[in-house]
């Protein structure tokens, strides 16, 4: 198979017992992967009475460690996993072993990265201009999907009006948005063939958009601070962030330099290839938008300002299935283009 792998990829460390915002304590449900709940039955000692004590089966069947509070039952006070502790660094369940790292198969080829949610990837991620590193894994993976080639290019023209030089961050979103609905108008028309050629105009095209005629920023970005409620919260420190940016539309956003545009550029490596089964890129393209504006509005809410809203919106959305599909229904029937132009402009 063929692989991409964003640079910084490599550089992650855990930062265990350090960390300033575990991920055993995000209030997510800790699922137990078969092959471990197999080793788990037979798990002699007083650790092993205990995990089998301890595992329940969710509503769909599935054996996972119930919540004490938002923390994993086994995440002890001085912030370290005591099934880890105890039986080694392969013991805990195959989603511990594994996070922040996500791994998306489209056909022959795989992409990997790290999740935003957590605080040390989050680093990496606002660190650093996205580079991928090619590369190839043993198999053949399934049938190349038929939009994967043209998605792909479209992608790497959608990457580079992030860092277009001499626009501001908002020219750059905007330019996005744009590029990204005359991709969905040809995708919706069956016209992939024609998306080459509008990529080599973007290429050398930067739209510049007057915002005179946009719908009212504050009006809109009052609508997402709303819709973003709406959803399912895990952490009621999210709550608390939400209601604050709505006590402060209309103030200025300062922003560490190139934060925005890595950000937007991780939303859409991680999701714009979505696009490849449902046909949808548009979508994907805004929600690279609200989750830059959004994360850029409430960066000044919290004390560690940008990287940890950009972390916390990670956490919510991208960690929720529900909360994917809902927000990105909500892209298509309740936020139009004309008001995502109109939050990308600040
Ligand atoms: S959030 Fe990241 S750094 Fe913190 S404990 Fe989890 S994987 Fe480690």
């Amino acid at each position: 198979m063929v692989t991409n792998t964003p640079r910084y990829y490599a550089a992650f460390r855990c930062l265990a017992g350090a960390c300033p915002h575990t991920c055993c304590a995000a209030g997510w449900e800790i699922p137990v992967d078969p092959d471990t709940s197999v080793r788990y039955q037979t798990l002699s000692g007083p650790l092993g009475e205990r995990i089998r004590t301890f595992v329940e089966t969710d509503p769909e069947g599935v054996p996972c460690f119930p919540l004490r509070g938002e923390s994993c039952p086994f995440l002890g006070q001085e912030g370290l996993c005591h099934i880890h502790i105890q039986l080694g660094e392969e013991a805990p369940p195959l989603i511990c072993r594994t996070h922040p790292r996500f791994c998306y198969d489209y056909g022959p080829l795989r992409e990997r990265g790290l999740c935003g949610s957590c605080p040390e990837a989050a680093r990496l991620i606002l660190g650093e201009n996205m580079e991928l590193t090619a590369g190839r894994e043993p198999g053949d993976g399934e049938d190349l999907p038929p939009l994967l080639p043209p998605l792909l290019k479209a992608r790497e023209t959608a990457l580079s009006l992030l860092t277009v030089e001499n626009a501001t961050l908002s020219q750059r979103l905007q330019a996005l948005l744009f590029f990204a609905n005359e991709v969905q108008v040809l995708l919706d028309d069956g016209q992939t063939e024609a998306l080459p050629q509008l990529c080599e105009f973007y290429e050398e095209e930067f739209p510049l958009l007057s915002s005179e005629n946009l719908p009212p920023r504050q009006e809109v970005l009052k609508k997402c601070l709303c819709i973003l409620e709406g959803l399912s919260i895990l952490c009621p420190q999210w709550q608390e962030l939400l209601s604050a940016g709505k006590t402060r539309l209309g103030k200025p956003v300062p922003l560490p330099p190139h934060s925005g545009e890595r950000a937007a550029a991780y939303f859409l490596y991680r999701h714009w290839l979505r696009g490849a089964w449902d046909g949808d890129v548009l979508s994907w393209a805004e929600f690279a938008v609200l989750g830059t504006v959004i994360s850029a509005h409430l960066s000044p809410c919290h004390p560690e300002s940008f990287p940890e809203t950009f972390r916390q919106f990670c956490q919510e959305l991208e960690h929720s299935e529900d909360n994917m599909t809902a927000i990105q229904n909500a892209l298509w029937d309740k936020l139009s283009l004309a008001e995502m132009l109109s939050v990308a402009a600040w």
